[in-house]
């Protein structure tokens, strides 16, 4: 039996909803599916409430589009059947959601909490499109409601899911052997009942969850490149197909911003021994990506490239800093008071400064919470700046092979310089999969390119 998950890219309209349900068809195995919301919508939910909640009608334009996106997809799929049970369907919840998003624009304020409510009607919507369009053709199906089977904290936004309890609950509710399901991803709910998202991208994450509950052979996730590759195909043209990953490969790939997969999805899989495959929908007899345990054989130092955009380094800097063991632990305790996660981490062995490399969305809240526990040491003058540079990005070298293999920081740093980057901080993982460069967010696509030349194509 399989999990198969299709993300937006392979939802985006009525056309490439049939190609999909031909692909589940096709299928022998038993199969549970997980869906993302149509290409797109959950954009436009997100955009929707933050007009609303700025007073801003323009969320009724939304609310349209995201209405007509169904409606034409519906035309397709069940063009010259009844549609009426169907439209009724996604006019409940549509006029659910405009009654939501007018509460929002009454109060002027929109907490995680009701924008996690806000955009589980993405995948709830597609996954009914769906589920209705597989019992047109005869067979029988229904749309499963993640929030009624995935237990999180209230963690609104991206919440930490309850596995034991959600696994059981998962079985409970996925019982019907005669029964296709068409499972909503991305959502979720708390131990309370209310709606939780596992954060974007999450539906990945939910494929994964559903193929360990279940003991799935293997979890599938379906999307519109041939699988996982060597590098961001929109910045590096000649980016071909890693055909094998490691576990550690991968996860250190999509934690780096390789978002063909959400760094949480192979967590559950691992566990179990469970391998994950990653399709082209508009390809499918592309082997893809296999990810899965035991050692992969390979020619080359770096297996694949992945980069962080708008992000931002923290460097905190003083004469005093030397040697006092307290100075590191109260940064990463400010940090971690405000919420902010830390993606990388220098510091100069003379010990004169702490650099720490977060999203530059979170920089002002990290400042103040630094600058508040930092007030004594800035007082005393033992720390004398707290300097931002924003507009930055990483870069993420990654690969098994690198272990134990000399001269590679040499070349990767002779490479870009050669090609007139500069890099701003490096560190490298003591697992020695992974070196990463902050470099500055224009040079980019050249660093990109320059790494993936020397090393891979
Ligand atoms: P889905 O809608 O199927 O979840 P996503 O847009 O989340 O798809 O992820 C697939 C996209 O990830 C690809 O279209 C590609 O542009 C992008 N991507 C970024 N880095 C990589 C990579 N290393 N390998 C494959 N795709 C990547
Ligand atoms: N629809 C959600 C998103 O756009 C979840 C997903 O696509 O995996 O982030
Ligand atoms: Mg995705």
């Amino acid at each position: 039996m399989k999990v198969q998950k299709f993300g937006g890219s392979s939802l985006a309209d009525g056309d490439r909803i049939k190609n999909t349900v031909k692909i589940i068809q096709s299928e022998n195995e038993r199969v549970f599916v997980v869906l993302s919301a149509m290409k797109g919508i959950t954009n436009l939910l997100l955009e929707a409430s933050s007009s609303a909640e700025n007073g801003d009608k323009n969320y009724i334009n939304n609310l349209q589009a995201i209405r007509d996106q169904h409606y034409n997809a519906i035309e397709v799929l069940f063009e010259g059947k009844d549609k009426q049970p169907v439209i009724e369907s996604v006019n409940t919840l549509i006029g659910e959601l405009k009654d939501i998003l007018h509460g929002v624009e009454l109060v002027q304020e929109c907490s995680l909490r009701t924008g996690d409510l806000i955009m589980s009607f993405g995948e709830r919507l597609n996954c009914t499109v769906t589920a209705a369009y597989f019992n047109s053709l005869g067979q029988k199906s229904e749309m499963a409601d993640a929030r009624d089977m995935i237990v999180t904290d209230d963690h609104y936004g991206s919440s930490n899911v309850f596995l034991d309890r959600s696994y059981s609950r998962i079985r409970e509710r996925l019982s019907d052997p005669e029964t296709l399901y068409i499972i909503t991803g991305f959502i979720a709910s708390s131990e309370k009942g209310i709606t939780t998202t596992l954060g974007r991208n999450g539906s990945d994450y939910t494929a994964s969850l559903i193929g360990a509950a279940m003991n799935a052979d293997i979890v599938e996730i379906w999307t519109d490149v041939n699988g996982v590759l060597t590098a961001d195909p929109r910045i590096v043209d000649n980016a071909h197909t890693i055909p094998r990953l490691t576990i550690e490969e991968a996860m250190e790939l999509s934690y780096f911003g390789a978002e063909v997969i959400h760094p949480y999805t192979l967590m559950p899989t691992v566990e179990k021994n469970i391998p994950v495959v990653i399709k082209n929908t508009l390809n499918p007899s592309n082997k893809g990506t296999i990810i899965g345990t035991g050692p992969v054989i390979r020619e080359r130092a770096i297996t694949g490239i992945a980069s962080i955009d708008s992000v931002s380094f923290i460097n905190v800097e003083g004469g005093g800093m030397l040697g006092i063991p307290g100075i590191a632990s109260s940064i990463f305790s400010a940090l971690a008071e405000a919420g902010v996660n830390i993606i990388m981490i220098t510091q100069a062995s003379s010990e004169h400064s702490i650099c720490i490399v977060i999203r530059s969305s979170e920089v002002e809240k990290a400042v103040s919470y630094l600058e508040k526990k930092l007030e004594y040491e800035i007082k005393t003058k033992k720390i004398n700046r707290i300097d931002v540079k924003n507009n930055l990005e990483i870069i993420a070298v990654i690969g098994e092979n690198m272990k134990g293999m000399t001269g590679i920081s040499g070349k990767l740093f002779s490479s870009l310089g050669n090609s007139g980057v500069n890099i701003l901080a490096i560190a490298q993982g003591s697992s020695e999969r992974n070196i990463s460069l902050v470099i500055e967010n224009r040079d980019k696509e050249t660093a990109l390119n320059t790494i993936h030349k020397t090393f891979i194509a």
